[in-house]
């Protein structure tokens, strides 16, 4: 038998906790009263406002646009009048711009007509996924067009779609890809003609088997001579997800350090992400509605939602059900790399892949102490970084001296703090140091 996939250095295996959600069937959240859509939700300036207060807007209709530098349009989840254009609870920054939508419940929704793709050329593809507002949805918000478009002298061989889904407790991927398989496939092909190459890897973990049964046999369907499309199972591991461990474990090639995927010749991309570039290639249809994994004891119901871009945390909690006794933490994002979160205001964005409701009995919630130089950290992190010595030196103010044991190429995986058995926050240090290293020219 062959055997699975992996990174050859360092991560971790914590609990999966998968079990509340991995069985259930994504539900469509009936639409709140009012949505709260931030306008920076990718990596980029944020987006201007294209309409004023109490204009009528409809359902796909823009609302937002980058008119300098790196970003993409914000598009209305819902026809309604803007309530506002002001500030609201940001999940990591405290507040955001951001535009307030109180639904018309009267509006029906868009129908959407499919649109044969194929005689479209890669720059005209390529336009459509910009104008849709599509950014990375499983990880740091970065504008899909840019990404495929690489740079000229990095040619690109091969696409890896990426469905590990690694983190603990998240299963929107592996609904997704149980569920929606010709979709994303077709997601697929598209992104190969953009790029103008015939070679997709989809990467799904082993503990998935059903989601790699179901896109094994839609991704045979879809190959032909002039594009091969195969999944690959890959183990169970800590981060197996992020870019750089996903391209090592399928291809065996090492991006090198501070460089992008295309130096090896891949581009990595989500598999809600290629479903994102379906809905937009093949129906016209923007970005503006995500699926999100709500799970933890702390939530009445989980559930795989599907939901509009904007909804608040609020009207997910009531949805599901109320919070229960004993929720200690939220987390948006997974266990490993998420963020807490203290208020239920906080608006769903294009990045949201989860919401936590974490009890006590489901966190760690030990003080931390001294260094007891186990050297767990050093192998855990797949980047072969050393978060102790770099977590010393901020504890002994000198941040800016650690960018000799590469702080820069941490990714915020999060192994390190998990196995530390002193708990230290070593995330938190390293994100400090980065903040104050100087980047090596
Ligand atoms: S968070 Fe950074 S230092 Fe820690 S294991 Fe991950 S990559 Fe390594
Ligand atoms: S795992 Fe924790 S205790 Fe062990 S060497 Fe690293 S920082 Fe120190």
């Amino acid at each position: 038998m062959k055997s699975l996939l992996t990174f050859p250095k360092g991560g971790v295996h914590p609990p999966e906790c998968k079990a509340q959600t991995q069985g259930l069937a994504i539900e469509t959240m009936p639409v709140p009263d009012e949505l709260e859509l931030i306008l920076g939700q990718h990596i980029g300036a944020p987006c201007t406002p294209t309409v004023a207060k109490r204009a009528d807007v409809g359902e796909g209709g823009l609302i937002g646009e980058v008119t300098k530098g790196l970003g993409v349009p914000l598009h209305a989840p819902i026809a309604g009048k803007i309530k506002d254009i002001g500030m609201s609870v940001h999940p990591i920054r405290v507040s955001a711009p951001s535009i307030t939508i109180a639904v018309d419940r009267e509006a029906q929704p868009v129908q959407y007509e499919k649109q044969n793709w194929q005689q479209l050329d890669s720059a005209q593809l390529l336009a459509k996924v910009h104008e849709a507002g599509i950014i990375g949805i499983g990880g740091a918000g970065f504008p899909t067009h840019v990404k495929l478009k690489p740079p000229a002298n990095s040619p690109v061989d091969t696409l890896i779609l990426n469905g590990a889904e690694c983190e603990p407790y998240i299963t929107a991927d592996h609904r997704v890809m149980l569920e929606q398989a010709a979709s994303v496939v077709e997601g697929a092909r598209i992104i190969l003609k953009i790029l103008g190459i015939k070679k997709c890897f989809i990467g799904i973990e082993s503990n998935k088997p059903d989601a790699i049964a179901e896109m094994t046999k839609t991704a045979e369907q879809a190959s032909s001579p002039d594009c091969t499309i195969k999944v690959e199972a890959l183990q169970v591991k800590y981060p197996q997800g992020s870019e750089k461990q996903l391209i090592q474990a399928v291809t065996g090639r090492k991006v090198p350090a501070g460089a992008l995927p295309s130096a090896v010749g891949v581009v990595v991309q989500n598999v809600g992400t290629a479903k994102a570039i379906f809905d937009a290639v093949v129906y016209g249809k923007p970005l503006y509605e995500k699926v999100v994994t709500i799970s933890g004891k702390g939530i009445g119901r989980p559930a795989n939602l599907q939901v509009k871009i904007g909804t608040k945390l609020k009207d997910i909690v009531d949805y599901l059900g109320g919070l229960q006794p004993g929720l200690s933490k939220i987390i948006m994002g997974g266990p490993m790399m998420g963020f807490a979160v203290s208020s239920l205001e906080v608006p769903v964005t294009k990045t949201t892949s989860a919401v936590l409701f974490l009890t006590e009995d489901e966190i760690d919630t030990r003080p931390h102490g001294q260094c007891i130089r186990c050297g767990w950290c050093l192998e855990a992190c797949p980047m072969g970084l050393e978060p102790k010595e770099i977590a010393i030196y901020v504890e002994a103010r000198r941040a800016e001296d650690t960018a000799q044991f590469g702080v820069f190429d941490c990714f915020e995986c999060g192994s390190c703090s998990y196995v530390c058995p002193a708990k230290r926050p070593l995330v938190q240090f390293v994100r400090l140091a980065k903040m104050k290293a100087k980047r090596p020219q």
